[in-house]
């Protein structure tokens, strides 16, 4: 039977500048390390017939799906704020968009073998950062927050060369798209304007259909931008990359690379080896994305008519991130300790609590959801600072006035029990390394429930078991 999709290809519709042609390099054996069978029953997909030789093979990159149009997408990008005008998908081969019954997604392979926008690399992933993606992007939805999703991961048979041999991957990923402010940047660049005009209407036409122009989509994608690191935010994720090629304009966490989420909390937090300066550390996200975001508002600019009264319109909007941002940080953190009315000094008294959580690197998750559990004061390592702190919550409690077990339950569908936390995402890449995917399906199993308390996996690291260290390596 060959495998059927439901493609629709929009974006090979746009200027051809835009993309290169790229059919997917085969691999030598390619073997089926992990199906998301519930999304791929979600989107109207036969999960069988993904796993069966054609489905394998397809997502392998070996064979090429009746209706899909196999491109590499070009785009530019500032790099740790370094500007390259040109980067693109250097190993992902798009396949196409599918019309799914919830809408239009890309179907992208990662580690797909090399393209035009290559440069010096192989093309290919490595089974960590595959496994990695898969664990935390699906992690990620089920925490609620925007994001691509894991399809597949496929094992190629073959080695790739990084730090040592690694045995070989890709990633089947699935987005609401994979345009990127850098795909703006790539044509503003080349002062394209019609190109950039065609791109900003089939953006709107895709993601933003109420926006009228592209000020109004600049005006929404802040907006979507605001709420995304606030929920990241809210579950101590650290993107690690926040370069412009890796902020999708359609508001959804993608690219994971050295990500990772808070252990012991501490503003500063960095896992990526590569950010030596820290100019992606937790807390410097919402500072990262107003940067990452004038780029796109810079990118917009040739398309409007009266462009010296655009600027100032467009700064008002970029600068009014800090502010969107501030109401999303706080619906999520109030919720985070049972609140659901507001006082003016609700920031503050979230505030107050991480930094007694910060002096000590107190266990970010743990702290969070003992409030609920009414064990939070064992997992914080200041006990007097905690009481003093616990007696103006419970003030703060009373007035809000929902009682204890409405807010309780607010905790729990707030503060999650289990995230991929970096050691054992780390021990499961290990042993799916080995040939052992154990553990890679039972941490798959524990992220997909993570407002459940499911031992281990909700445990932090014992004393020698913390990883503080991400590695690019792709
Ligand atoms: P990233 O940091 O993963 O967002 O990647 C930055 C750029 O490097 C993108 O243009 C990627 O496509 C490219 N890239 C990353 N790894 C490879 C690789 N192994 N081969 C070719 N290009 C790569
Ligand atoms: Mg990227």
């Amino acid at each position: 039977m060959t495998l059927a999709l439901p493609f629709d290809n929009s974006y090979t519709r746009l200027p051809d500048r835009l993309f290169a042609a790229q059919r997917p390099t085969p691999v030598r054996a390619p073997r089926l390390l992990a199906l998301n069978r519930p999304l791929a029953a979600a989107l109207g997909l036969d999960p069988d017939a993904l796993a069966a030789p054609d489905g394998v093979a397809a997502l392998a990159g070996n064979e090429v799906p009746a209706g899909a149009t196999p491109i590499s997408q070009a785009y530019a990008g500032h790099q740790f704020g370094g500007w390259v005008p040109q980067l693109g998908d250097g190993r992902a081969v798009l396949l196409g968009e599918l019309a799914t019954a919830t809408g239009r997604v890309d179907l992208q392979l990662k580690g797909a073998g090399p393209t035009p926008f290559s440069r010096a690399g192989d093309g290919r992933a490595w089974l960590g950062p595959v496994l990695r993606e898969y664990l935390v992007s699906e992690a990620m939805h089920a925490l609620g927050i925007p994001t691509t999703r894991a399809l597949a991961a496929v094992a190629t048979g073959e080695t790739v060369l990084r730090e040592a041999p690694r045995p070989g991957a890709v990633l089947t990923r699935l987005a609401a798209s994979h345009i990127r402010v850098g795909t703006f940047q790539y044509l503003y660049a080349r002062q394209d304007t019609d190109g950039l005009s065609a791109l900003t209407d089939h953006v709107i036409a895709r993601h933003y259909p109420d926006a009228a122009g592209p000020e109004d989509l600049l005006d929404a994608v802040i907006g979507r931008q605001a709420r995304l690191i606030a929920a990241w935010m809210g579950v101590g994720f650290v993107h690690g990359v926040m370069n412009t090629d890796n902020m999708s304009v359609a508001g959804e966490t993608i690219d994971y690379g050295p990500c990772a989420f808070l252990d012991g909390y501490h503003p500063d937090t960095v896992f990526s080896s590569i950010d030596s300066y820290g100019r992606y550390a937790y807390a410097s996200q919402p500072r990262v994305a107003v940067w990452n975001l004038a780029q796109f508002a810079t990118s917009l600019l040739p398309l409007m008519p009266d462009r010296d009264a655009a600027v100032g319109r467009f700064t008002a909007l970029v600068n009014g991130f800090g502010d969107r941002f501030q109401a999303a940080w706080l619906a999520v953190f109030r919720a985070k300790l049972g609140l659901a009315t507001s006082e003016d000094d609700d920031a503050g008294l979230a505030r107050r609590l991480l930094d007694i959580m910060a002096a000590n690197r107190d266990d970010f998750t743990r702290t969070f959801r003992g409030l609920a559990d009414g064990t939070a004061a064992d997992h914080v390592t200041d006990r007097p600072a905690f009481d003093q702190w616990s007696a103006l919550w419970s003030a703060r409690r009373t007035r809000d006035g929902a009682g204890p077990a409405a807010q309780e339950a607010l905790m729990r569908r707030t503060n999650p029990a289990v995230i991929p936390r970096n050691h054992r995402v780390e021990e499961a890449i290990a042993a799916a390394t080995q040939g052992d995917l154990g553990p890679f399906g039972a941490l798959h199993e524990a992220l997909s429930t993570p407002w459940q308390d499911t031992p281990p996996f909700a445990d932090p690291p014992a004393a020698g078991q913390e990883v503080t260290a991400t590695f690019c390596g792709t």
